[in-house]
């Protein structure tokens, strides 16, 4: 859908006729500026069936590899840094692993990671037989791009004036004098305004930073909160808030390691689920957004913080917005409490009106300038153009110099990896090695400190990154950025209750944003996946704060339960809708979590209480309290829980571990639950994982989440209540319809009936939406395989809205009558 807008906009830039003198600009532009280049395109030469090449391209472990290695081993196997071992290796006191003591798991997750991290650069890569193709370079399918500088983009080798390159030279070698990390900080352009900062924040309840991306906003400033006693002494905290998980971890690891302590003593984190600190010890604290405002259920005003920092509030996420309007409510009763509201430069201005015209620190930052190259035409395919362009910038731009691409997602970024990796492979030696590191809010935490690895020499990085590098991570060594120009946005549809997950051009601010990230250690380049003319006519200035564009619900909920009454007054950055509000409560009266006064009901508190999204919580209370499904409380945990993590769970294809695990379930949310009982069946063992391409880590976390909501349910009496309904129930026959009946009480309006034209969303105003099962569904694949009668009625997780629509993590229902019998006043 977002394609074919982007492909309208074409034509109307075709409409617009470009006048004869810029047709001639471009045409010299096109023959001038970038004539590289590399493109791979299927020989047409070498069409026998002959393998090409007999002797297949040798890789040499180089000694930068084994460096690579080695800072790996440093990491430990929660992927946090180990700073004793790293210590002792520094030292020279290599811990050395015995080869032919090395367990079978040890050797599976070396390759596991070697092959994740560097899929080009293993000792020898053998060429296909069968492969009759043959990689070649041509001139004539590179991407033409133009610039926005007036004068030409300059060959490479010519960029610098001799004094430039002295210049730089001796920057680089300053650089690399300067290694200790305490010399760094000092680099950083914060450091410089250490003082006025701390004036300004002593002067000051509510402050706003503004700074470059990379300037030091986030690691530096709770660090000279410490230092100048904002903590008394561990009398209180420093809390910093994150809209990512990714950034509050990698940040605190980054942080305790500058600060020489252990990750969860002075310095820890806190997201959903994974709480890194020690009470009475911790200092400083980088949390999500998220959590801090569950904090506030707890803690309405605060205490035990002197100072909360506000950081990369310009992303406008829900909980930093709803965040701003609780801390503002109560900063007249904190007065010692600090706000620090750190932003990129994008509406900073907004900030400070909100905050009654608070000032504006700015951080100048330093950036090097880079140029920024278009496309002459639009590409209708941006992962292909990518590649194309990545290509173009290895085999033309000198090393080093990485290169950062944005993309939108993980599968994306997946795909592309296979992608570079197989084109490396076949392109062998004729090009210099590229060092491929993907992050994205799902990778593994272990793998995920991997872009922060030096890259090693003649070697060139790649970072394949979603927007979480657009301001919330550094990675520094970026000199080329690659931007498609897209990003992934929910965009929730009151009317139809439907939040979709769409692929939406990126606005102004945040494709300025992303350019500016090659222009960090140098003079960089920007590359653009999109014509001039598209940015100038057709990208909005500001991205959507994700208030107006996401369902309430849950927020509105937690407002009530904090007893804020005044939905309407409470002080928004931005107002959602009222279409928006009034769905929000009616979502939460169909799940009884308001009466129809609109006030909230003790079924409402007591969903609060569980760490996770409402509907979860109802399907827990309902498994141990509603009688027409109770004493199913394990079993839902289970799934509950798994049901979090299940986009780690395989390594690779769901189905080949539904294969190897059993050989009929009837829905994703029984397989799911199987997968854990045989796990703990076997005494949680890595091995069974191995033996069933489970990721063992994964499952970990999934027990881990299991616990603390088994916790909460205890804490709420649920436990008590399920065991006396057992004990009242004598067989367990239908123990599954149980289950399903507890979702159905948790998740009435994600329901698809089966029509004559296919299963179509429940909506009521809007007559459905005709969505399909995902094919990773275990319904999907019953249907396919075992020709099975569909079923009337299926309950859904997730509904993507991508190519098609699909419906993922799905359970069947049956008896339609289940839905009238468990959630009367929606399905009536
Ligand atoms: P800001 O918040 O202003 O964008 P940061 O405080 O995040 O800046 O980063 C400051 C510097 O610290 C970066 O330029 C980078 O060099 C370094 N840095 C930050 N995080 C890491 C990390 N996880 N690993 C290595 N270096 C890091
Ligand atoms: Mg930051």
């Amino acid at each position: 859908r977002v394609r074919r807008t982007y492909e309208v906009a074409v034509e109307d830039e075709q409409a617009t006729k470009p006048s004869d003198a810029e047709v001639q600009r471009d045409k010299t532009e096109v023959k001038s500026r970038y004539q590289p280049d590399v493109v791979l395109k299927k020989s047409r030469y070498n069409t026998n069936n002959e393998p090409h090449n007999n002797n297949p391209p040798r890789y040499k472990a180089s000694q930068s590899d084994q460096k690579f290695i080695l800072q790996q081993e440093y990491i430990d196997n929660k992927g946090f840094m180990d700073i004793q071992r790293k210590k002792e290796l520094l030292q020279g006191n290599k811990v050395k692993v015995k080869d032919d003591k090395r367990s079978r798991q040890q050797i599976w997750e070396e390759k596991q990671l070697r092959n994740a991290v560097v899929g080009s650069n293993i000792d020898e890569i053998k060429v296909e037989n069968s492969d009759r193709y043959e990689y070649v370079f041509d001139t004539e399918a590179t991407i033409a791009f133009t610039s926005d500088q007036e004068d030409e983009l300059p060959e490479e080798g010519e960029t610098l004036s001799t004094e430039d390159a002295r210049l730089l030279e001796e920057l680089e070698r300053e650089r690399s004098r300067l290694l200790s990390i305490q010399e760094t900080r000092k680099l950083l352009p914060v450091y410089q305004y250490r003082e006025p900062l701390l004036k300004a924040i002593r002067d000051n309840q509510v402050l706003i930073i503004v700074g470059e991306t990379g300037s030091g906003k986030t690691t530096q400033l709770p660090q000279y909160l410490i230092e100048d006693g904002y903590t008394a002494g561990g009398k209180y905290q420093i809390g910093v808030t994150q809209p990512r998980r990714v950034a509050a971890t990698s940040v605190a690891t980054r942080v305790s390691d500058e600060m020489e302590v252990i990750l969860g003593q002075e310095v820890g984190y806190s997201i959903r689920f994974e709480d890194k600190t020690t009470s009475g010890k911790t200092l400083l604290k980088y949390m999500t957004d998220g959590m801090l405002l569950r904090e506030f259920l707890t803690d309405r005003n605060l205490t035990k913080y002197s100072c909360i920092m506000i950081d990369e509030a310009h992303e406008r996420t829900l909980a930093t917005d709803i965040l701003l309007g609780l801390i503002k409510d109560i900063l007249p009763k904190r007065k010692d409490l600090k706000l620090l509201i750190s932003s990129a430069t994008m509406n900073s201005k907004r900030f400070s009106e909100f905050f009654n015209d608070c000032p504006i620190f700015t951080v100048p930052g330093r950036r090097f300038p880079v140029d920024i190259h278009y496309t002459l035409q639009p590409e209708a395919n941006y992962i292909q153009a990518a590649i194309t362009t990545i290509f173009q910038i290895h085999t033309t731009q000198k090393l080093p110099g990485d290169i950062l691409v944005f993309l939108t997602g993980q599968e994306e970024i997946e795909s592309m990896r296979e992608n570079l990796e197989e084109i490396s492979q076949k392109l062998g030696s004729r090009i210099k090695q590229l060092l491929i590191t993907p992050i994205y809010a799902n990778l593994p935490q272990e793998q995920q400190s991997n872009i922060f690895q030096k890259t090693p020499k003649d070697c060139r990085k790649i970072v394949l990154a979603t927007n979480i590098a657009e301001t919330s991570l550094t990675i520094d060594g970026i000199k080329y950025v690659i931007d498609p120009g897209f990003v992934k946005e929910n965009s929730y549809v009151p009317s139809s209750n439907i939040t979709q997950l769409l692929t939406v051009p990126c606005s102004k601010a945040s494709v300025d944003q992303r350019a500016g990230r090659a222009g960090r250690v140098g003079p960089g380049k920007c590359f653009r996946l999109f014509t001039k003319w598209s940015y100038n006519n057709e990208l909005e200035m500001m991205p959507k704060p994700e208030i107006v564009r996401t369902n309430l619900s849950h927020t509105i909920l937690l407002l009530l339960s904090l007893g804020v009454k005044d939905l309407l007054n409470f002080p928004f950055l931005d107002k959602p809708s009222i279409p928006s509000f009034t769905k929000s409560l009616e979502n939460l009266y169909i799940l009884g979590a308001l009466n129809n006064k609109g006030d909230i009901t003790k079924l409402g508190e007591m969903m609060c209480e569980f760490p996770c999204e409402p509907e979860f919580g109802k399907v827990l209370y309902s498994s141990a309290i509603d009688e027409r499904c109770n004493g199913t409380l394990s079993e839902c945990l289970t799934i509950v829980s798994m049901l979090h993590e299940t986009m780690s769970l395989f390594i690779g294809k769901k189905k080949e571990a539904l294969s190897s695990i059993m050989s009929e379930v009837e829905s994703d949310h029984l397989f799911y639950l199987e997968i854990y009982n045989q796990w703990k069946g076997v005494g949680y063992s890595r091995t069974w994982c191995q033996d069933h391409k489970i990721q063992f880590k994964t499952l970990l976390r999934v027990k881990n989440i299991r616990n603390q909501l088994f916790n909460c349910c205890k804490k709420l009496g649920l436990i008590d209540k399920d065991k006396e309904a057992l004990e009242s129930r004598s067989n367990d026959k239908e123990k599954n319809s149980r289950i399903t009946k507890c979702f159905i009480s948790g998740f009435a309006t994600n329901v698809a009936k089966l029509g004559p034209t296919g299963y179509r969303t429940t909506g009521k105003s809007t007559g459905g939406l005709s969505i399909s099962i995902h094919p990773s569904s275990i319904v999907f694949q019953n249907y396919k395989e075992k020709a099975m009668k569909p079923y009337k009625a299926i309950l859904y997780q997730q509904l993507m809205l991508t190519s098609k629509e699909y419906i993922r993590d799905c359970i069947p229902v049956p008896e339609e009558s289940w839905l009238t019998e468990m959630m009367p006043h929606v399905f009536k």
